[in-house]
């Protein structure tokens, strides 16, 4: 099968290169290659985070990187309002409470976005909060929310703010310095065209301070810790090395192709889906102003079955797209574009869109278009 019809959002295809560089031969952990390669991936994802911020390194999935931001800067007992527009930003604030955060939870209905008024309002009614979380890219809706306008409003109060950032950091514009995000999380597999297993975070000057007198109970996801051994090039425990090799080598391929140019690409594949989508006589899930350019999400059209539309894809076409999750399941399917896709991979996609349907016998309604 052809690798890159893995048109889910995350993981996502990995280009031969990266590939390759996983077959490196396994090296000390503990020597001076893996410091250099440390220091490599290091100045790379600086560029990609659009930082100077200090880069945290973990073997783990996206999900214990938001575990990591929360436990590392919070106490139990402290306010954090958790905007929520979909199941990624509801895990971050479900996080914070497990671990003893006061949460206040702002959800926006699932297929819109962070709406920066209302934000506003309810930290001007129920502020002061020590942290507000927010989901960049909401992979489960195709969303992408307008974090500069959050952080405008949300850094004058003094709160910390924490973005997640997995399916979004090297494809959607993240400008984490420029507008003061504290802590921004992601993983390997989603637009760093990687596989799955590696965890980033970013930690502001004011995130550090938080986490001096930060009290929530950490081992593993302790950052003095890991920050001691990441400045003298180690990581405290032992290291994905592999995924290292790789991420170097794709890091290579994002400053080839050139930051700005991967986010237009990535722009430019939104909409193409978008109209591609739509031409077919489709309705998109969500309002056209939210819409992301790493992952579209579509109605299933009345009368079809979504779970089969999903199997259809992939046994008859080769083409492995998502379904909807939680309360979304078969009402929604999603195609994932971030990451090593160009505009012939998401052709291919809808072309099999376009052959599936009518195998289900579903017609587009007339005079729609
Ligand atoms: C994929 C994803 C995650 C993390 O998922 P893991 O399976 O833990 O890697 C978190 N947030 C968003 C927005 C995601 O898309």
């Amino acid at each position: 099968m052809n690798p890159t019809d893995l048109r889910i959002p995350g993981p996502t295809p990995v280009p031969e290169e990266v590939m390759a560089a996983l077959s490196h031969p396994m090296i000390n952990h503990r020597g001076p290659e893996f410091a250099r390669l440390l220091a490599e991936c290091t100045v790379g994802l600086k560029r990609v985070f659009q930082t100077e911020n200090d880069i945290i390194f973990y073997p783990s999935s996206g999900s214990g990187v938001l575990e990591a931001a929360i436990v590392n800067t919070l106490s139990p007992g402290d306010r954090v309002l958790a905007i929520s527009i979909g199941s990624f930003g509801k895990r971050f604030g479900e996080i914070a409470a497990r671990y003893g955060a006061n949460v206040t939870p702002l959800a926006f209905e699932w297929g819109t976005g962070a709406e920066p008024a209302v934000v506003e309002e309810t930290l001007r009614q129920q502020g002061p909060f020590k942290a507000v979380l927010v989901t960049h890219n909401e992979t489960s809706t195709g969303v992408t929310n307008d974090v500069r306008a959050v952080a405008e409003i949300v850094k004058p109060t003094g709160a910390l703010l924490l973005v997640d950032a997995v399916s979004s950091l090297g494809a959607i514009d993240l400008r984490t310095d420029d507008w003061g995000i504290d802590c921004v999380s992601t993983g390997s597999q989603k637009a760093l065209m990687c596989p799955p297993g590696l965890g980033l975070i970013s930690v502001s000057p004011a995130a550090w301070e938080a986490h001096r007198s930060a009290a929530m109970p950490r081992f593993y996801w302790d950052w003095t810790n890991a920050m001691a051994f990441q400045n003298r090039g180690e990581n405290p425990y032992t290291p994905p090395v592999g995924l290292y090799f790789a991420l170097s080598t794709s890091l290579r391929l994002i400053e080839r192709e050139g930051l700005a140019n991967a986010i237009q690409r990535h722009t430019e594949l939104g909409e193409f889906t978008r109209r591609g989508v739509q031409e077919l006589g489709l309705e998109l899930f969500c309002e056209p102003r939210w819409a992301s350019s790493v992952v579209t999400a579509v109605k299933v059209p009345e009368g079809v079955d979504g779970k089969r539309l999903v199997a259809l894809m992939e046994e008859q076409h080769g083409v492995t797209i998502a379904g909807g999750q939680e309360h979304l399941a078969g009402k929604i399917f999603r195609l994932g574009h971030m990451g090593y896709v160009s505009r012939a991979d998401m052709q291919r996609c809808l072309d099999a869109l376009r052959s599936t349907l009518a195998e289900l016998g579903w017609k587009a309604p007339a005079a729609v278009h």
